[in-house]
C-alpha cells in the first residue's frame, strides 16, 4: 500500500497516559507533548500534527495502551464501539440439561504428528489449556504473565470460545466462579499481585466445589513496582491460600514443556477433585523460549451432571 493511502493515526485523549513512548517513536516529529489537562483522567495527553505523517503505524506500536492511538479506520461510528447483540442470537437456545442421564465425558481427539515447536513458556501454557478443551479465559493484564492472555484473546474467538479482559483481578475470579460452575473449563492468566486480588475468589471456589486452572507467573512483591522474576508464592499458594481452611492443587513447572503438559492436566485435577489448580510458574519460565512436543491427543470436554445451567425454560 503506497505511503499516501496508509491511515493515519488518531488519538483518544481519554485514553492516553502522557508516557511520551510516541513521541520517541515518530520518525516524522509529529506528535508533541500536551500542553491542556484532560479533566476527565487528570492527564496531560500529547498532541497530533499529521501534515507530514505518512502512516506508518510507529507511534501504535510505541503506545502501551491499547486505545491511545487508534487508525482512522477503526475509528468508532456514532453507535459507539460495540453494538449490543442479542444474547439469544449470540448464544443460541438455552440449553436445558438432562442431569438423569449424568455426566457427559469428555472426548480425546487424536492430533496428527508434527514438529516441535518452539515456545515461551506462557505461550505453552496456553496451548496445554486449549488442548485441554479450554474455551473461556477471564483475566486481567499484569506482566509477565500477559502474554499466555493475550495468545488466548487472539486464538478463543476463532474457536468459538470466549475471551474477556475484565475489570480487575476480583471480577475474572468471579467470572471463573461462574463459568466453572456452569461446568466449562476456565482458566486465568496472572501475576504475584493480581493473584493475591483473586483469593477471596480462589476461596469461594474451593467452598463451592467448582475448578478452574489459574496459571500465577510469579513475580517479586508487593504490588507496585516490581516485575522482577520470583518464586515467592509458593507458601501463599501451598501453605496458606485463601481464608476458610482452603487448600488448592499446585503444580510447578520448570520447563515450557512442562509448562505445557501441566497446565493441560491442571484441567483434569481441577475436574476429577471440583477444586482449582494452581500452576506456579515464575517471571523467567513464562518469559523463556524451549522445545516443546505437542501431545498425540486433545480433549473435548464433556459436561459433569453437577453442572449449574440456570433456571428452566
Ligand atoms: S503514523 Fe508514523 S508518521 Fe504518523 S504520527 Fe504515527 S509514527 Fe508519526
Ligand atoms: S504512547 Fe500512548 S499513552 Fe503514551 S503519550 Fe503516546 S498516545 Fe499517550
Amino acid at each position: 500500500m503506497s505511503a499516501l493511502l496508509r491511515p493515519k493515526p488518531f488519538l483518544e485523549p481519554q485514553y492516553c497516559k502522557g508516557c511520551l513512548r510516541c513521541i520517541e517513536a515518530c520518525p516524522r516529529h509529529c506528535i508533541t507533548p500536551g500542553t491542556a489537562l484532560n479533566s476527565a483522567t487528570g492527564l496531560v495527553p500529547v498532541e497530533l500534527h499529521l501534515e507530514n505523517c505518512n502512516g506508518c503505524s510507529l507511534c501504535l506500536q510505541a503506545c502501551p495502551e491499547p486505545y491511545g492511538l487508534r487508525l482512522e479506520t477503526d475509528r468508532p461510528g456514532p453507535e459507539g464501539d460495540f453494538v449490543l447483540e442479542d444474547p439469544a442470537k449470540l448464544f443460541g437456545e438455552k440449553c436445558v440439561p438432562n442431569h438423569s442421564e449424568g455426566d457427559l465425558p469428555d472426548d480425546r481427539i487424536a492430533l496428527p504428528a508434527c514438529e516441535p515447536m518452539v515456545l515461551k513458556g506462557t505461550y505453552a501454557a496456553a496451548i496445554g489449556a486449549l488442548l485441554a478443551g479450554c474455551r473461556h479465559v477471564f483475566g486481567y493484564p499484569i506482566t509477565p504473565s500477559t502474554e499466555g492472555a493475550e495468545l488466548m484473546a487472539r486464538i478463543l474467538p476463532k474457536l468459538n470460545g470466549s475471551f474477556v479482559q475484565a475489570v480487575s483481578e476480583v471480577a475474572a475470579v468471579n467470572m471463573m466462579y461462574g463459568a466453572g460452575g456452569a461446568g466449562l473449563p476456565c482458566m486465568t492468566f496472572t501475576s504475584s499481585p493480581g493473584f493475591s486480588l483473586m483469593l477471596e475468589g480462589i476461596s469461594y471456589m474451593i467452598g463451592a466445589e467448582v475448578p478452574g486452572v489459574f496459571v500465577n507467573i510469579m513475580r517479586g512483591g508487593p504490588g507496585l513496582g516490581n516485575i522482577a522474576p520470583e518464586q515467592a508464592d509458593i507458601k501463599l499458594a501451598c501453605r496458606g491460600l485463601g481464608h476458610g481452611n482452603t487448600r488448592a492443587i499446585v503444580l510447578a513447572p520448570s520447563t515450557p514443556q512442562e509448562m505445557l503438559d501441566l497446565t493441560a492436566e491442571a484441567f483434569a485435577l481441577s475436574f476429577r477433585y471440583r477444586n482449582p489448580v494452581v500452576i506456579l510458574g515464575d517471571g523467567y519460565l513464562g518469559q523463556m523460549t524451549g522445545t516443546v512436543r505437542l501431545p498425540a491427543a486433545m480433549v473435548r470436554p464433556g459436561l459433569p451432571a453437577w453442572a449449574v445451567w440456570g433456571d428452566r425454560a
